[in-house]
């Protein structure tokens, strides 16, 4: 079996600010926050990749609670009003023409309930999306600090979360929520605040309030039942981590925030990165087929 070596090691460059080209190096259409990181192919194998520290507040994994707002910059561009996108919402309904969700996650979530469908669920809605601070503020005024958290720190106001009922009951007790809490992982999706960890989110059981992470760390979250507090500091304590999900093997990496975060990917991997939104950022790189990734530092 062939081995790829991937050196993951933070260069400290100093009195040099990054002089390689900006370029593009969103390799999947699901990923939307990484535009900012530059490439280089250093060598036939790897591309040399320079990871802006702002990376820290962007990505599919950061973390929002009472402790860390999110960053202004870290909401998606692709954030639209459903009701206008009769395409996004095919096969669910939505409890207003208020609801606003990022395109990208819209697109997985219609994915998820066609399957939801063939399994015979099929009384799905969404009663939140993204809300911008002005949304927030009001909501936090009138629910107020129990039932609502202040603007900035809702994970609905960077619009990578969504409330989902159900057109027949209560979400608690219908067949989409049961559906929903053993299949969302399989899409990308986790139950934010389970019954079992309030402790740890500080946040009641939410059984509608779904998050999207991306795979295949919403897999590996739910066979290991952790919480995405918990799930990042995982992450940090082990460094490097591959994860098997389906077949697919993941190279799972913490790089600490520095002045000058530099990585070597190998050249052809699909990868993502995602800032915890406190300390670091995650690289997640995509094995092929017949490969395995070995990281050193
Ligand atoms: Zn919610």
């Amino acid at each position: 079996m062939k081995k790829w070596l991937v050196s993951l090691s933070l260069l400290l460059l100093v009195g040099c600010e990054s002089v390689l080209p900006a370029q593009n190096v969103n390799m999947n259409a699901q990923e939307n926050n990484v535009d900012q990181a530059s490439e280089s192919t250093s060598k036939d194998m790897y591309n040399t990749v320079t990871i802006p520290k702002e990376q820290v507040h962007k990505g599919n994994l950061v973390l929002v609670n009472k402790e860390y707002p999110i960053h202004p910059d870290a909401i998606p561009a692709d954030i639209v009003y459903l009701y206008e996108n009769n395409e996004l919402t095919q096969g669910y309904g939505l409890l207003d023409n208020t609801i606003q969700l990022s395109t990208n996650i819209a697109q997985i979530f219609g994915e998820m309930i066609q399957d939801a469908d063939k399994d015979g669920v099929s009384h799905f809605m969404i009663s939140s999306g993204y809300r911008d601070e002005s949304e927030q503020e009001k909501l936090y005024e009138e629910k107020g600090g129990e039932y609502a958290l202040p603007p900035g720190y809702s994970e609905h106001n960077i619009g990578f979360a969504l409330d989902i009922g159900s057109t027949l009951e209560s979400i608690s007790t219908a067949p989409e929520g049961a559906w929903l809490q053993e299949h969302a992982s399989e899409y990308g999706f986790i139950l934010r605040y389970p019954e079992d960890k309030t402790d740890i989110t500080g946040i009641m059981y939410e059984p509608w309030h779904f998050r999207y992470v991306g795979l295949p760390h919403s897999k590996i979250m739910d066979d290991k039942n952790l919480t995405l507090e918990e799930y990042l500091d995982f992450l940090k304590e082990q460094g490097n981590y591959t994860a098997t999900i389906d077949g697919q093997n993941y190279q799972i990496s913490f790089v600490p925030v520095s002045d000058h975060m530099t990585i070597e990917v190998p050249a052809q991997h699909q990868y993502e990165l995602s800032g915890n939104n406190v300390d670091g950022v995650i690289v997640t790189i995509h094995q092929n087929e017949g490969e395995d990734v070995e990281v050193m530092e």
